[in-house]
């Protein structure tokens, strides 16, 4: 629904934690009159809510609340899964980094082979979540750009 369906009403600043976030409230006509029903804006989706929640120092709703907890959770259990195999492996923690040498002693290189696996498995899952967000950034950076485009000409209209 693009956002000249309803009026803006007001812009409302919250610090949190020392940083200015501004929430728009918008208001919905009622049919039968009367004043007209308040919401606010989601933060990063833009919805129409009565309810929002802190997220990353940001106010947005539910839905997008429990997808950057999700998100956040997942790639938290990756980076460990790889951070701990890593370990075991005696490279560096750092992900991506270069692993030390194959082991020739035959029981040393076959338990090497094995971590090796688990740990082009589980930083293959890190890199398809970054590459995931990268894309939901980029979907973001062009639904902002049509959003101003959409004001602007509604501007320019009246
Ligand atoms: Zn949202």
């Amino acid at each position: 629904m693009p956002l000249t369906a309803f009026a803006r009403e007001a812009t409302v600043s919250v610090l949190i934690n020392g940083k200015l976030e501004a929430i728009d409230v918008v208001c919905d006509p009622r049919n039968y009159g009367g004043d007209g029903q308040r919401f606010f804006l989601c933060a990063t989706c833009s919805r129409k809510v009565q309810h929002l929640y802190l997220r990353d120092e940001r106010l947005v709703c539910r839905r997008c609340a429990s997808l950057t907890y999700a998100s956040q959770h997942t790639k938290r259990r990756g980076l460990h899964r790889a951070r701990d195999i890593r370990r075991k492996l005696g490279a560096s923690e750092e992900l991506l980094a270069p692993l030390p040498p194959r082991p020739r002693q035959h029981m040393a290189a076959a338990k090497y082979d094995r971590l090796v696996a688990q740990l082009v498995a589980a930083e293959a899952v890190i890199a398809a979540q970054l590459r995931d967000m990268v894309v939901r950034v980029r979907r973001r950076f062009e639904h902002d750009r049509h959003r101003d485009r959409d004001s602007n000409r509604a501007r320019t209209a009246r």
